[in-house]
């Protein structure tokens, strides 16, 4: 391939390389743990463990397992994806169904056609030794009459999306009346996807007195509230430190100009030759450009959204599966259920909306005891969200900066030399040339011949990166953004843009001085220091400017804000619109004024 400045070289090979980073499974303190055979799984079942070489439990199994096996009750376990919760509610589920009843015993819901079709799978590996257990999976977007006839042959589970299994309650092809046990899988993505009528409806037509088991990444209200209504006395499992990150991931960020995040992009995937990622856009139409842009600069890239049919979708996940693409560019819907082994990276091209987004994204990486990086391609706008994920995560994002040219191209190099070292030497093929390149170059000494072979290589990378200007905005330096203004602020900041004024009944009396003031704003809005300009104290009250970009946000984090029991009223300040700095004036002349006439 003839390379150009938009025709960056990636390896071919390395395409379909997976990369494992970490060959010894889930993470080392697994391996002192019991093996299955201590948590009273029938024999059947611990044959086909082993010939999935399960061979320990992960922590949520070895939490759930002899608790769903003993007891008789419901049970809420919080667990991120990739820890092997199919495993924790699928074992302990097919101990519960006889063969021999010819009924839907068991009955699992899950939010994607993805995930239904991999929890069936699942479920059929654990009961390979166990014939005559029947599974069949239903969901949207397949052939209904077939999933009927499937249920019809005598399944004794059915896992289904939501919505395909209201459509066939409604049809009278299926009956929960003999449900032992109902296993709500993902059950805050369900909720996100609005099925929670659906879910409603479907528990109440199974009977009273079978067990529910809520597996969820996150515990937010709504899933509360399921759990509450429809689960007694249910046990609690959390894993992993409930909502936070899972900690196989590292979260990095980097910072760049927004006309440059696609740059970025490319100069990770080059610095990264065995990089095999999902990246994340937030429409499908940026998710589709994404893909198409890359594709055209040469990347081994496509796009993955709800604008696809089912066999495009399919298409296009078999080749990922395969690693036959390196890039799967995806929008948050599209990417639900996704469980694919080895994925090095998630990347946030956009950043999600939601908190909960971030994580279901980032668990896409970081699987069954590999380790992953979640890296956000960020402006300097979007800092504040950084930090307020850390904050509500309870994890350090590391700060990284895009690679340039130089580092590339040694990344590169080493990774042709791995090549080099690696490859496999077709003697039939070139066996008969050998004796002529040899006579060729026999005054080459070894040392010579290597340094000729990397310094052709060398010049293929050079040329893209010849002259690569930095992509990174200097954090450093506040005057980054052209539309600042040179403002003078409070504490010797620059705002990033144009200001408001906010009102706020809290002052000196309230023993707030300019330091605790400021600190208490970037508390309450997430926002950083950067984000406020000059801040007026009064006894009784506060004036401060925000950058307009971000005004009506932070008004909307003091809706339900106290401040030792009183509330907090914020407002616009008098003189509307921008203050900038003569408007700030005005507001203090106007409340000097209020205040001693
Ligand atoms: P899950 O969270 O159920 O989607 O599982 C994530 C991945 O971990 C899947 O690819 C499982 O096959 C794998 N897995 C689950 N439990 C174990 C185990 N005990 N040992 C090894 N791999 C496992």
């Amino acid at each position: 391939m003839a390379l150009t400045a938009q025709t960056p070289f990636i390896p071919k090979a390395l395409h379909l390389r997976p990369r494992i980073r970490d060959r010894t499974g889930f993470p080392p303190s697994i391996s002192l743990m019991s093996s299955f055979d201590s948590l009273g799984i029938r024999a059947e079942i611990l044959r086909a463990l082993a010939d999935l070489g399960f061979e320990t439990p992960t922590p949520v199994q070895e939490k759930t397992i002899p608790h769903l096996l003993q007891g008789s009750g419901d049970m809420v376990a919080l667990a991120q994806t990739g820890t092997g919760k199919t495993a924790a509610f699928g074992i302990p589920l097919l101990e519960q169904v006889d063969k021999d009843q010819k009924m839907v015993q068991a009955l699992v819901l899950a939010p994607t056609r993805e995930l239904c079709v991999q929890i069936a799978k699942d479920l059929e590996h654990f009961a390979k030794y166990l014939p005559g257990i029947k599974v069949v999976p239903v969901y949207g977007g397949a052939n209904i009459r077939e999933q009927m006839r499937g249920i019809q042959r005598g399944a004794n589970v059915v896992v289904a999306t939501p919505g395909r299994l209201i459509d066939l309650l409604e049809r009278g092809a299926v009956a929960l009346d003999q449900v032992r046990v109902a296993v709500l899988d993902e059950a805050d993505e369900m909720l996100n996807m609005g099925f929670q009528e659906d879910i409603t409806t479907i528990l109440d037509r199974t009977p009273a007195e079978k067990r529910t088991w809520l597996f969820s990444a996150t515990m937010g209200h709504e899933v509360r509230r399921i759990a509450g209504n429809y689960m007694h006395d249910a046990e609690e499992v959390s894993v992993g430190g409930g909502n936070k990150a899972n900690e196989a991931i590292t979260h990095q960020y980097t910072v760049v100009m927004a006309r440059d995040r696609y740059l970025a992009l490319r100069r990770f995937v080059d610095a990264d030759p065995e990089m095999f990622a999902i990246v994340f856009c937030r429409t499908k139409q940026d998710t589709q450009e994404l893909a198409e842009h890359l594709t055209r600069d040469g990347y081994n890239a496509d796009a993955i959204h709800g604008d696809l049919s089912q066999q495009q979708r399919d298409r296009v996940m078999a080749r990922y599966r395969a690693k036959n693409l390196q890039l799967l560019i995806a929008t948050d819907v599209a990417a639900r259920g996704i469980d694919v082994s080895n994925v090095s990276h998630v990347v946030h091209f956009d950043l999600p909306g939601e908190t909960e987004s971030y994580t279901h994204r980032s668990g896409r990486t970081g699987r069954a005891g590999k380790t992953g990086i979640s890296l956000s391609i960020i402006g300097s706008r979007d800092l504040f969200k950084i930090r307020s994920l850390e904050r509500q995560l309870k994890v350090r994002f590391s700060y990284v900066r895009v690679p340039d040219g130089t580092e590339i191209m040694e990344r590169q190099l080493l990774a042709l030399v791995d090549r080099i070292k690696n490859v496999e030497v077709d003697e039939a093929a070139i066996g008969g040339l050998m004796s002529a390149v040899a006579l060729d170059l026999a005054g080459l000494d070894r040392e010579e011949l290597i340094r000729r072979v990397i310094s052709l290589e060398f010049q293929r990378f050079l040329k893209p990166y010849k002259g690569a200007r930095d992509l990174n905005v200097d954090l450093a330096r506040k005057d980054h953004n052209p539309r600042e203004r040179k403002e003078k602020t409070e504490f010797g900041r620059t705002p990033a843009g144009p200001m408001r004024s906010m009102f706020i009944n809290l002052g000196t009396k309230d023993g707030f001085d300019k330091g605790k003031m400021l600190g208490y704003l970037c508390g309450i809005t997430g926002l950083t220091g950067q984000h406020f300009g000059r801040i007026l104290l009064k006894d009784m009250y506060s004036f401060i400017d925000i950058d307009a970009n971000f005004f009506d946000e932070a008004m909307g984090h003091f809706k339900a804000a106290n401040y030792k029991g009183r509330k907090v009223r914020v407002d616009e300040g008098s003189g509307g619109g921008a203050t900038g700095a003569r408007d700030f004036k005005a507001d203090k002349k106007r409340f000097n004024k209020a205040r001693y006439q």
